[in-house]
């Protein structure tokens, strides 16, 4: 039979017509995709290095590189979490379809705004404020920070020619779903929520690097959470596709514009980002815990810098879903 299959092979090829697959690779198991087969779908090569855990894919302007048992994907340099870690099963890299549809897909092809509705409103949140101070290093609030990052992106945005509403002007508390309402009755384009964090116990201060979350998908586990629990679906998840994108632009514009370094586009419910009308994003700006990552936190040049990375990020989404070309 074997000897049949390759006289077959051969007349084909003296035809000069490529062999024809003899066998085809068995089919992926329910809810996975074989990540080879979608590149090359896509034009993208498949390269297996690492000593057979990592595939790259790649394109003339892409490079996409995946670990097997690992939730992190590099795109394009920047550093994305998926819900569930790819599988390597024999000499086949695995994604989740779930992964494949909230992540891979739109950051690949972002979906594009209607053209009658360009974005010019930004709901800018300074995170915490009055009685809840947020993460506190020695005697300095987090609140604080938060409210001045804030109204250096608030100018910023302003410079460009986009309107802002501010969820809070001053150190006051503002509940959660308030603020996701303040920015839904305002009618705001986008949502962008600024945090700094902080990490307690040993080797805590060599923690460091900006951290961007959008809203964990419907059903999908959030990054930071040590179990795989499932979550239901929010309002938030109807901006799944968009959320994503404005999550990597934001990400990729301050690891590129800041000393921050790259600790990953982060999924999470976080209860304003679940209650949003409009694609949203929080930004962790680094660690007050981290010498490093203070000098930018409690310098006002620092603040500056992270607030226009920040806002070249929210205006280079813009610039990708209003005319929908990849950049
Ligand atoms: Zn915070």
């Amino acid at each position: 039979m074997r000897h049949v299959a390759l006289v077959l092979a051969l007349l084909w090829s003296w035809c000069g017509v490529a062999a024809p697959v003899q066998r085809r690779a068995p089919a992926e198991p329910h809810g996975w995709l074989d990540l080879a087969r979608w590149g090359a779908s896509r034009g993208l090569g498949a390269r297996v290095g690492g000593k057979g855990l990592q595939l790259d894919l790649v394109g003339r302007s892409t490079q996409i590189s995946f670990l097997a048992d690992s939730a992190r994907v590099v795109l394009d340099g920047t550093d994305i979490r998926l819900g569930t870690p790819i599988r390597r099963v024999g000499d086949r890299f695995l994604m989740s379809e779930r992964d494949l549809q909230t992540t891979l897909q739109p950051l690949m092809s972002p979906p594009k705004r209607p053209a009658t509705r360009p974005i010019r409103l930004v709901a800018i949140n300074a995170g915490h404020g009055g009685k809840d101070p947020g993460n506190i290093e020695g005697r300095r609030q987090e609140k604080l920070y938060n409210l001045m990052v804030a109204g250096e992106a608030r100018r910023a945005l302003e410079r460009a020619g986009l309107r802002v509403v501010m969820i809070r002007q001053d150190d006051t508390f503002v509940e959660l779903e308030s603020r996701a309402a303040k920015a839904n009755n305002a009618k705001a384009d986008l949502y962008v929520s600024l945090h700094f964090n902080a990490v307690q116990g040993p080797g805590s201060r060599e923690v460091h690097g900006v951290e961007t979350y959008c809203l964990t998908p419907a059903g999908a586990s959030s990054t930071n959470d040590s179990g795989h629990h499932g979550g239901g679906w929010h309002p938030g998840n109807r901006f799944d596709r968009d959320n994503i994108v404005l999550a990597r632009m934001v990400h990729r514009a301050v690891t590129g514009g800041t000393e921050l370094e790259d600790r990953g586009v982060r999924r999470a419910r976080f209860k304003e980002l679940t209650l949003l009308d409009m694609p949203g994003v929080l930004v962790e700006g680094g660690y007050m815990t981290n010498p490093d990552d203070g000098r930018g936190i409690y310098t006002p040049e620092g603040r500056t810098q992270l607030a226009r990375a920040i806002v070249d990020g929210v205006l280079a989404y813009k610039r990708l879903v209003e005319r929908g070309a990849a950049e």
